[in-house]
């Protein structure tokens, strides 16, 4: 059965569309258009969302947890939970994201996490919640640099071997997506290479890289970097390091998390201005904190102090309660984007750094997840599979 949407404006998100007929059935888009001279399918129900914005559905592919679960220790059964309160805020799909643990509570998680994946896609539209999907496995850690770990306890961070990237991979069934690496730090290189082969889309971050040590991980295969500025040796004017790298090569696509906190708002302007609307990519690094009352709260093995808003650990940013719907409006404010621009750096670019073919696009044949917004960027309804209503 068909269902026709329509609102005053879709975004593909590379395209604006007025006046927009989204027409799905089975889950699916089978159109994408204009309403003008287009007849509506007669007896087909029409879904007015009047003066909003039909836009693809958020992906989220740097996230720890939220509603006080955290990824590290939740059971498959949990997710839906979390599912739920990611759709309030746009989101239709995430990469749970590990951080640095002992080696098998790690490997426990990523077990965890498989599960839970392979769950979503054979829910699929199936599934009665409407609930953001787990769509792959973030590994953040643990072949970060010392210098720049953050949060991550030095005890679990340990140099890169094709073994140990073999075993987490063994762990997580092959659901890797992603993975922040240093590419400095002995045997990076190599396992950079080894991902890449098997369409991980390698990030480079949690560095302290100079810009030639940055060049080589690129070389070797990554494509991406992980919040930009945040955990990486500091921009100097003649010592360009890693960040220079970052946002001058065109091979790179690169995140940040712009919740005017972790990077002050005239500097996530000059991330974008950088990046470009085709390559900068929004992320939340949201912990179990979000979308729950300030206190105390697990990210992993580590404990978070939640205070105004900033999640700290020994006096660290220790990741965000930063909503995606809410990075998106920042965007139109820090850097005067245009809300589709904003909602690009949300869906596609995010879809298209991580390989998630046919994902973050409002396009005929692709998945029916869109989120529906005000002209100001707040969430109306989120629909995933074509439900929702
Ligand atoms: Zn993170």
């Amino acid at each position: 059965m068909k269902t026709v949407f329509t609102a005053s404006r879709l975004f593909t998100p590379t395209e604006e569309i007025l006046n927009p007929l989204l027409i799905v059935e089975d889950g699916r888009i089978v159109e994408v258009s204009a309403r003008s001279g287009k007849e509506v399918p007669g007896h087909a129900p029409l879904v007015d969302f009047g003066d909003s914005v039909l836009a693809p559905g958020f992906l989220d592919i740097h996230m720890h947890g939220g509603a006080g679960l955290d990824l590290m220790r939740a059971s498959p059964d949990e997710l839906p939970r979390l599912g739920k309160f990611l759709t309030t805020h746009g989101v239709t799909g995430y990469f749970p994201t590990t951080v640095a643990a002992p080696l098998d509570a790690t490997c426990a998680a990523l077990e965890r996490l498989a599960d839970a994946i392979e769950a979503a896609q054979n829910k699929g539209k199936n599934g009665n919640a409407i609930q953001a999907r787990p769509l792959g496995i973030h590994l953040e850690g643990p072949f970060l640099s010392h210098k720049r770990r953050g949060v991550h306890p030095p005890e679990f961070l340990v140099n890169p071997t094709l073994e140990i990237f073999e075993r987490l991979w063994q762990a997580a069934r092959g659901h890797v997506r992603m993975l922040t690496i240093a590419p400095e730090i002995p045997g990076a290189l190599d396992v950079i290479a080894e991902a890449a082969r098997r369409h991980v889309c390698v990030s480079i971050g949690h560095s302290d890289a100079e810009m030639a040590v940055a060049q080589s991980g690129v070389n070797a295969g990554a494509r991406h970097a992980t919040h930009t500025f945040n955990a990486m040796r500091p921009l100097d004017h003649r010592d360009p390091g890693i960040i220079t790298e970052v946002l001058t090569d065109d091979r790179l696509t690169a995140d940040i998390i712009a919740d005017g906190i972790h990077v002050a708002p005239p500097v996530v302007k000059l991330f974008l201005q950088a990046k470009g609307t085709e390559r900068a990519v929004l992320i939340t690094d949201c912990i179990s904190a979000t979308g729950m009352p300030e206190g105390r709260y697990q990210l992993g093995p580590i404990q978070v102090e939640v205070k105004d808003g900033k999640c700290t650990a020994g006096g660290s940013l220790a990741g965000s309660v930063l909503t995606m719907d809410r990075a998106v409006r920042n965007v139109t404010q820090f850097a005067h984007w245009s809300l589709k621009d904003a909602v690009r750096a949300a869906t596609l670019n995010p879809a298209w750094a991580a390989g998630l073919e046919g994902q973050g696009t409002l396009a005929c044949g692709a998945d029916a997840d869109f989120t529906v917004l005000t002209p100001a960027g707040e969430v109306v309804k989120t629909i995933v599979h074509g439900q929702g209503l």
